[in-house]
């Protein structure tokens, strides 16, 4: 039997709507480079999604195509994560801070028809010229009294090309399936792989998200998302902040500044906010240092890398404020464990919380979540036994931008029991709270940015006297973690570390660049003659990097 209930499509759109007609006055405040502090309305900010979609159409952008952003947290990026979506186009964030060639690659492989770039990123831009030839209008995010000198063809000013749209607009309804935005993701080897997400999948995230035990959503905070717009959609807050009728707090591209961060959670009374915990490290010894507290600030959710118990126990015991860990990836949009109490676990001492909030947290519903053995064989939710992490569910990718969908095949990260392979090794307690261990994927993450092991293997091996090379990623108190290289030195050659690191650098992005090197007789390598990671982290479990 049928049932009887409307069958309306889960748009984007209908978040904007929503937020337009219940909370016309609540404030979206960014920095940009042209202005240190902008305010508006979500009624002002629903009517200029409006004029951009017209801009849009008015450029030749059709329903389908592929329009790139590369810019930090502000309002004209939240105007394109609704207007470019809503209007049946794709969203795809980039970015700016990857190498260039890895940007005109991205850019290349999704076929972007437009780009919306932030003045900062013009000179990559520039430096790229001769490798855009399918992109065909670049709009620089600003008004025309900031507006750089280009050499570029076609360069459009953001608020001129607004300025002359109507803001009368009809969102259009389409199937919810429909991709909304993309974001490409780093693998270990090869390119980086684009992740489609569809307004169905966005919707259904972001209604999860704004649970009160995921983030205590609602029109009653203020939140201000450190985590880059470029990177999973902000963790899904500009559209759960809309749902609700949340007060957003855009730091554009002062994100790493603890000064400008402080000054504006204080003044804007900031209550929540999310990032990776190099950028809290960071916060909580500018506060330190200057003596400061932010005393609206209740929440910060962490997330993108393990959390160091450190940032807990600041958090708590200087700033009164608490540590909510999730775990998550581009390819589950990104939201898949958020740490929150079970009835009973309020009354735990600070040093029981303490061991919760350092768990990755408990899986959200619409994720469903299990490990596995090398046999595939589902292993037991006792906090014991550790295996690979997989997971699914209606936010969960099924496959890549031009890549193989079908499960099994090696370009799906899907198998064919229809579970998303993560690449992480985990244990779940049996209250369900989920623990990362370790990492099968061979890549390396830095302040929340991966780098690539193989890459510095590969770099490190074209040095005449080394024989192997393996990189693994080590804990680092400022950057969670960061790469040490191992070598085994050809017989009768002898290098020191430093030797190493000054044939390295010049040849790697400067964060590529090892922090510390290690020299041993063999490798450890599996039965099938592959280096043995899991084996090496253990025998370098306790490494300690050397003071820079
Ligand atoms: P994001 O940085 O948004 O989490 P990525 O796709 O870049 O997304 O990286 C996902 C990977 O980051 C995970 O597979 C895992 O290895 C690591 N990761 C994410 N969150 C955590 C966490 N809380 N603890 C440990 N590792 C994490």
């Amino acid at each position: 039997m049928q049932a009887l209930m409307m069958n309306s499509q889960l748009m984007i759109s209908s978040i904007l709507k929503h937020a337009e007609k219940n909370f016309p006055e609540v404030e979206m405040v960014s920095v940009t480079v042209d202005s240190p502090r902008h305010r508006q309305t979500y009624k002002t900010f629903a009517k200029r999604c409006r004029q951009l979609a017209n801009a849009l159409s008015a450029l030749g952008a059709e329903f389908g195509d592929r329009i790139g952003t590369l810019a930090w947290n502000d309002f004209r990026h939240m105007e394109l994560y609704y207007g470019v979506s809503g209007s049946g186009m794709v969203c795809h964030t980039i970015n700016p801070k990857l190498f260039p060639e890895q940007v005109a690659y991205i850019i290349n492989h999704a076929e972007d028809k437009i780009l919306f770039v932030d003045v900062l990123v013009m000179p990559l831009l520039e430096a790229l010229k001769d490798h855009l030839s399918k992109v065909e209008t670049i709009v620089v995010m600003t008004d025309r009294a900031h507006m750089p000198e280009s050499t570029l063809p076609n360069v459009v000013c953001y608020e001129e090309l607004l300025a002359e749209q109507s803001d009368e607009y009809e969102w259009p309804q389409f199937d919810e399936n429909t991709a909304s935005g993309m974001c490409y993701t780093s693998g270990t080897t090869g390119h980086p792989k684009g992740v489609v997400y569809s307004h169905r999948s966005t919707l259904l995230h972001a209604l999860s998200g704004a649970l009160p035990d995921v983030t205590t959503a609602s029109n009653m905070e203020t939140t201000l998302p450190v985590v880059p717009m470029f990177h999973v959609n902000a963790w899904g807050a500009p559209y759960a902040a809309l749902m609700v009728g949340m007060k957003m707090v855009l730091p554009g591209p002062k994100m790493a500044d603890g000064e400008t961060l402080t000054d504006l959670m204080t003044s804007e009374e900031v209550t929540f906010s999310s990032g990776v915990p190099t950028i809290w490290l960071a916060l909580l010894d500018y506060l330190a240092a200057n003596n400061k507290t932010i005393p609206s600030l209740a929440r910060v959710s962490v997330g993108g890398a393990a959390c160091p118990r450190i940032i807990v126990e600041r958090f708590r015991e200087q700033h009164n404020c608490t540590v909510v860990q999730g775990w998550g990836m581009t390819e589950t949009s990104p939201l898949g464990t958020i740490f929150s109490l079970k009835k009973g676990m309020e009354n735990y001492s600070d040093e029981q919380m303490t061991d919760l909030q350092c768990l990755q947290g408990r899986g959200v519903f619409g994720i469903e979540m299990c490990i596995v053995d090398e046999n595939n064989e589902e292993l037991p939710w006792d906090g014991e036994a550790f295996g690979a992490l997989k997971v699914r569910g209606p936010w969960v990718a099924k496959g890549y931008f031009g890549l193989s969908d079908v499960p099994g095949n090696e370009e799906c990260p899907v198998d064919e029991k229809g579970w998303f392979n993560t690449g992480d090794v985990a244990t779940i307690s049996p209250d369900g709270f989920l623990q990362i261990t370790d990492r099968t994927k061979d890549v390396i993450k830095s302040g929340g940015e991966w780098i690539s092991s193989i890459e510095i293997e590969n770099a490190a091996v074209n040095h005449e006297d080394i024989a192997e090379a393996a990189v693994i990623g080590r804990y680092h108190p400022k950057w969670t973690e960061r790469p040490l290289l191992i070598c085994v030195l050809q017989e009768g050659k002898s290098l020191s570390s430093e030797e190493v690191l000054e044939f390295l650098r010049g040849k790697l992005h400067k964060m590529a660049v090892p922090d510390g090197v290690e020299f041993v007789d063999e490798l450890p390598h599996t039965a099938t003659g592959k280096l043995n990671k899991l084996g090496l982290r253990k025998t370098f479990a306790d490494y300690e990097f050397p003071a820079a």
